[in-house]
C-alpha cells in the first residue's frame, strides 16, 4: 500500500503523514526533506544556487539516504545526519529553488520509488501521486488557505519566541506557492485521481481520521 501526500507548504502534510503512518504501522518518507539536504551541500560548499549548471555539476558528490531511529526519519547527506539544520529559512530556500533544477529531482527519483517498491509507505512531497508514485492506491492533495498557513507559521515562530511579521509570511507562502506551481519540472498540481482535502477548517486529527478512512476502503 503506497499512500501519496502532496500539498502545497504549510498545509500540514508532514504531521498528518507522520500521524497516518503510524497508526497504519506504514514508513513515513518526507521527501522535502531529502531536497533540502541537497540544498544544505550547495550551501555548505559555497555553490551558485542560482545557477543550475553549477548546483548539476556537483550532484554525483551528493549521496542522499535516509533512516529510522526510533521510528523517525533522519536524512543523511553523504552519511551525516543534516535532519537538525535542515528547517531554516536558508535551507527552505535553497531547496525551494534548486528543486526545480530537472537534474536535482533525477537525483531522488528513484531513491524513491526504491522507498515505495520495499515498504508500505506514506510519502509527502509535491510530485509524489503526479510523477513519483502514479499508481499510488491512495492519493491525497492536502490544502490549506494562505491565512491559514501562514497563521500556523507565525505561531511556529512565536513557540520558539520568535515574532516574524505575518504579511510576510503570507508573501513567502504566495511566492514558494507561485514557484512550486509554475515550475517546468514536477510542478505541484492535483493529481485527477487525487482526493482534495482542505485542512483549513480541520483539526489534525479529523484530517487524520479523514485520510485514514480512505485508506481502509482501499484494504
Ligand atoms: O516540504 P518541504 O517544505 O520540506 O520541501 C522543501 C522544498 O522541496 C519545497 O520548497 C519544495 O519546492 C521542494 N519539494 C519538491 N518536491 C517534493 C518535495 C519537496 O519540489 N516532492
Amino acid at each position: 500500500m503506497n499512500v501519496a501526500i502532496d500539498g502545497p507548504a504549510g498545509a500540514g502534510k508532514s504531521t498528518i503523514a507522520k500521524a497516518v503512518a503510524e497508526a497504519m504501522n506504514y514508513i513515513y518518507v518526507d521527501t522535502g526533506a531529502m531536497y533540502r539536504a541537497i540544498g544544505v551541500f550547495f550551501l555548505i560548499n559555497s555553490v551558485d544556487i542560482d545557477d543550475e549548471e553549477a548546483c548539476k555539476s556537483v550532484l554525483d558528490r551528493i549521496m542522499v539516504s535516509i533512516r529510522y531511529r526510533q521510528g523517525l526519519q533522519e536524512v543523511l547527506l553523504n552519511g551525516v545526519n543534516v535532519s537538525p539544520i535542515i528547517r531554516t529559512e536558508e535551507v527552505s530556500h535553497a531547496a525551494s529553488l534548486t528543486s526545480s533544477y530537472a537534474s536535482v529531482r533525477e537525483k531522488l527519483l528513484s531513491l524513491q520509488q526504491k522507498l515505495a517498491e520495499e515498504n508500505d509507505v506514506v510519502m509527502d512531497g509535491r510530485d509524489i501521486g503526479t510523477v513519483v508514485l502514479p499508481n499510488a492506491e491512495v492519493k491525497i492533495y492536502l490544502t490549506a488557505s494562505v491565512e491559514v498557513r501562514a497563521m500556523r507559521r507565525f505561531k511556529e515562530y512565536e513557540a520558539k519566541g520568535l515574532k516574524p511579521d505575518i504579511e510576510q509570511l503570507k508573501e513567502e507562502i504566495r511566492e514558494r506557492d507561485f514557484r512550486d506551481m509554475n515550475r517546468e519540472h514536477a510542478p505541484l498540481k492535483q493529481a485527477e485521481d487525487a482526493v482534495l482535502v482542505d485542512s483549513s477548517d480541520l483539526t489534525i486529527a479529523e484530517v487524520t481520521e479523514c485520510i485514514l478512512d480512505i485508506i481502509r476502503e482501499k484494504l
